[in-house]
């Protein structure tokens, strides 16, 4: 049987930058992961799946020693973000109002991926198994044993899953969810625009669900439409010029020509762990808590999680049960309410925005012109979402 300090279960985005972290202490990690290497290739087209980058992930990618190397590929810094509903005025933040350069970035996810994967390969404490998969395992106090579907046996003092959302390893550790389907679906289309340069980001909330647009390096955007399941088919059915016609007769902000590129449709689940440990299982990330993407916040909460358990295992011997348990206490503690506000006040806004009760658009438009008039405060809001 091998034996490893760290085992973690998933290397993207956040199993990657905890590797990089964890193996920073010290310890000894082996990741586990079932897909090829992530690959960036400056000629390939555009990744969907894009995110937005706050400050403090910035700072925690930093750490992980890979943002320069992000920062080569292609990013876009966004220095004002505006929200409005329907025909309404808009909320706007800009970062010149709090002395800040940005608000933060937009950046494709592969681009997060290849820079951690890259770093991942040249780490003298991490051992990466691709393609593979956990078969089973079974989870102690001292450690997990772990049965590869290569046939392969491992013991590792610590297992962390940070496999997504479907995580097996929660599964497989008997941990619970509580969890709700929006009845809703996000399309996400990539577009070259004939603009320069945007550093803009906005979000117009719409009675059917919210639409937003996030500038991308160069001429290239990302919108992100929210829907009921059966119009996203619908529109995923249309031709690249079909969906261009229903874009512009839709999104009414967008006042400039654009040619689609690409588009997919994923599923808005909202999902949270009722543990965030059992033994020596711990959750990171989406394996631990999926929250809606409206204010892109999912991967950051992640960057929290991997943050946090940093700072618990920095002085913990993960041979003594006690210690271990008390930090995945003390992680749990730290992390899980954080998330649990930040997954409700996604849904508060999410519901307000598409209620149609009587009178509703009226209060909905008073609390805009108050937030945008509420000085202090809104840049207190601003820069919690930056993380500073
Ligand atoms: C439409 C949409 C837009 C979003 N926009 C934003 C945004 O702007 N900003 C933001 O912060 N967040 C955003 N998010 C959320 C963000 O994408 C997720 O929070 C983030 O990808 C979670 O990272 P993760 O590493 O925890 O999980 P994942 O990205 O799901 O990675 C899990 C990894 O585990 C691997 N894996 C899975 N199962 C196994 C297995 N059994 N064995 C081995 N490996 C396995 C997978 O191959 C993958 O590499 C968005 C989400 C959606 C759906």
């Amino acid at each position: 049987m091998k034996t490893t300090q760290v085992m973690i279960n998933g290397g993207g985005m956040v199993g990657a930058s905890a590797a990089l972290l964890l193996a920073d202490l010290g310890l000894q990690v082996t990741v586990v992961e079932a897909a090829d290497a992530p690959h960036f290739d400056p000629n390939d087209p555009l990744d969907l799946r894009v995110s937005a980058i706050s400050v403090a992930s910035q700072t925690l990618l930093a750490k992980a020693g890979v943002w320069e190397a992000i920062a080569a590929m292609r990013i876009c810094p966004y220095r004002r973000l505006a929200t409005r509903q329907q025909g309404g005025q808009a909320l706007t933040f800009n970062a010149a109002d709090i002395d800040q350069p940005l608000l933060g970035y937009i950046i494709e996810n592969k681009v997060i991926q290849t820079a951690l994967w890259q770093a991942m390969l040249a780490h003298p404490h991490i051992e990466m198994l691709n393609p593979a998969q956990i078969a089973s395992f079974d989870n102690q106090p001292e450690g997990v044993e772990v049965k590869l579907s290569s046939g392969d046996t491992w013991f590792a003092q610590l297992l962390v899953a940070a496999d997504g959302a479907k995580s097996f390893c929660r599964q497989h550790a008997g941990i619970g969810t509580t969890a709700w389907d929006y009845r809703q679906h996000c399309m996400l289309i990539n577009i070259k625009t004939d603009q320069a340069q945007q550093d803009i980001t906005w979000q117009e909330f719409v009675t059917t669900g919210p639409r937003a647009f996030l500038p991308l390096a160069g001429p290239y955007a990302s919108l992100a439409w929210y829907h009921q399941v059966a119009d996203i088919r619908r529109l995923s059915s249309l031709s690249n010029t079909e969906l261009k016609q229903a874009i512009k007769a839709e999104f009414a902000h967008l006042d400039f020509d654009f040619e689609v590129l690409q588009a997919g449709a994923f599923p808005l689940t909202r999902q949270h762990a009722q543990s965030y440990y059992k033994h020596s299982v711990v959750l990171l990330g989406d394996a631990a808590h999926t929250i809606n993407p409206l204010a892109g916040q999912g991967v950051n909460l992640g960057f929290k999680d991997v943050q946090a358990l940093a700072v618990q295992l920095e002085f913990n011997a993960l041979t003594q049960v006690d210690q271990k348990q008390q930090a995945l206490r003390d992680y749990q503690q730290q992390r899980r309410g954080d998330n649990l506000l930040m997954q409700s006040a996604m849904d508060v806004f999410y519901k307000s925005f598409s209620s149609q009760l009587p009178g509703m658009q009226g209060l909905r438009e008073i609390g805009l012109t108050l937030a945008q008039n509420s000085g202090a405060l809104k840049n207190k809001v601003m820069k919690y979402a930056m993380g500073l």
